[in-house]
């Protein structure tokens, strides 16, 4: 699925062959989780491929790079260059990318690197057809300690915790995990964040405790555009038994609905919910389909 015989990466300044784009089972990232990454797309749009909010996401990856002090020398717009020329060298349109900043020398030490490895693999993916809901499961697992590494930079070892949580709601017949807080606050996905509806309005979990989606920002600024309130605040799970309709929110997912959670299951069909207006909205705008500023690709 990731790729082929013909298939080009970018790894440390060049472009190379995905099957030969190696990197040593001593390299400190892979022991330890300490890398940082990011997942973008790029549309068929009519001015043709165009990224998604390419600069918010390769800001979000160099802030992440120095939360934890993984040096980055790239600018967001040689970054940017580099990835419009990698899905030009594969002749991509729709397509999944992942920018992945890693310590690759052997190292079985704990301090920061002097040094770090860039590499960036794109995948064709299309649009996925089928509005299929989701049934999620408050998680028993929690989401990390912002205290532990900062939670709003999208850091490697972070997603032992999604892998795990995942995992677990699907072993047992759920679609989707639905993490809380270590305060016991609803936080968000294992890979998207989290919104419900009530009301007519919107509610989702603020800053603190989740990473700061990009997608989540736009459906908030489409939301609001629509003169839909959207409240980010700290809810418990309890208030979720008063939620009319939910929704997921992602690069990778965009806007999926929920139709249930654990035993709470939605009455109202997604399609009539505010959710399914949005993710009508998001498809325009990543398409260039939309009018207006927000068309900011
Ligand atoms: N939360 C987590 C934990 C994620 O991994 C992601 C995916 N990057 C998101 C939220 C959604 O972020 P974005 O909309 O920027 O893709």
């Amino acid at each position: 699925m990731y790729f082929n015989n013909n298939t080009l990466v970018f790894l440390d300044g060049h472009f190379v062959k995905a099957d030969q784009a190696s990197c040593s089972a001593y390299a400190q990232s892979l022991h330890y989780g300490y890398a940082a990454f990011e997942g973008l797309r790029s549309y068929n749009t009519p001015a043709g491929t165009r990224i998604f909010k390419a600069k918010e996401h390769y800001e979000r990856l160099r802030y992440s790079c120095q939360a934890v002090g993984l040096p980055l020398s790239h600018s967001v717009e040689e970054l940017t260059e580099i990835t419009y020329k990698l899905l030009e060298k594969n002749n991509f349109t729709d397509a999944y990318i992942r920018p992945l900043v890693y310590a690759g020398e052997p190292n079985m030490g704990i301090k920061a690197p002097a040094t770090s490895n860039l590499f960036i693999a794109a995948w064709e993916w299309g649009k996925y057809l089928g509005d299929q809901c989701l049934r999620l499961m408050i998680s028993p697992y929690e989401r990390p300690n912002p205290k532990s590494v900062p939670i709003e930079a999208k850091i490697s070892g972070h997603y032992a915790n999604s892998i795990v949580a995942s995992s677990d709601a699907k072993n047992k017949g759920y679609d989707e995990a639905l993490l809380l807080d270590m305060n016991g606050f609803v936080a968000e996905g294992p890979g998207s964040n989290f919104f419900f509806e009530k009301g007519g309005e919107l509610y989702t979990a603020p800053a603190g405790s989740i990473l700061k989606g990009i997608t989540r920002a736009t459906v908030i600024e489409l939301a609001r555009e629509a003169g839909i309130k959207v409240h980010e605040q700290f809810f418990r799970p309890e208030a979720l038994k008063e939620a009319e309709g939910a929704f997921l929110t992602g690069t990778a997912a965009e806007v999926v609905g929920v139709s249930s959670i654990g035993e709470h299951v939605f009455q109202k069909p997604f399609a009539d919910t505010i959710g399914a207006r949005l993710a009508r909205q998001y498809t325009a705008l990543v398409t260039g389909q939309a009018a207006g500023h927000l068309l900011t690709v």
